[in-house]
């Protein structure tokens, strides 16, 4: 696999995607672990964010510390899985922005269609993080981010729960210059767009549709 992806293989993260893949798992709880691997990706995902230092006072004395550069962040949903993944990122952020990506795939071509797209101001001076919980076709990230690069954010990490070879290849063909951050590269995409072994529809687990 490409030096691009980065598995997070904390062993809190693999132990709440095990848990979140168990089909008898409640709606209830899928929702919760999917928050809390949130919040543990996303302190993986902004480990190397750029800093710079300021001057700042103590109680005691004047010192040198750091701050994360440029604006504040902005994650990005792709709607309608991608919002279980954004309180744990918040949780971690909380004075992020967030935009918001509305990509429905066509039934029968797979192919995304975008119907809503809302960024904050001042996307030059951002890093965007994506979320989506499934890297399948890649139709939909390959879409979102292509979409979100016409704004000019500084840069883009693209962050799944759950990716596979499949859509891993069609997203860096498309984007290989944008990091994908996955807890787990399964085996294969169906013939309905699934990953499996995967978890079956993120969207349907975590809002409870099916
Ligand atoms: N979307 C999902 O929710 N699950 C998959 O396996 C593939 C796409």
């Amino acid at each position: 696999m490409t030096s691009n992806v980065h598995v997070i293989d904390h062993p809190l993260v693999q132990h709440k995607l095990t848990l979140m893949r168990r089909k008898e798992t409640s709606t209830n709880n899928f929702r919760r672990m999917l928050n809390e691997i949130g919040s543990l990706m996303a302190y993986e995902v902004t480990r190397d964010m750029p800093m710079h230092d300021v001057e700042i006072e103590t109680p005691l004395e004047r010192m040198k510390a750091k701050l994360i550069d440029g604006k504040k962040l902005v994650f990005v949903p792709i709607l309608r899985a991608g919002t279980g993944l954004l309180d744990g990122f918040l949780s971690v952020v909380p004075a992020s922005r967030v935009g918001h990506v509305g990509l429905y795939r066509d039934p029968k071509t797979l192919v995304a269609v975008e119907y809503y797209f809302k960024m904050p101001h001042g996307m030059a001076e951002r890093d965007a993080i994506v979320l989506d919980p499934m890297l399948a076709t890649g139709n939909s990230a390959v879409a979102a981010v292509e979409r979100l690069k016409e704004t000019r954010p500084r840069s883009i990490r693209f962050v799944c729960l759950v990716a596979c070879p499949e859509g891993i290849k069609t997203f860096h063909a498309a984007h290989p210059d944008v990091p994908i951050y996955t807890a787990a590269i399964d085996r294969e995409l169906n013939d309905h767009g699934y990953i499996l072994p995967g978890l079956g529809d993120a969207g349907d687990r975590i809002f409870g549709t099916k």
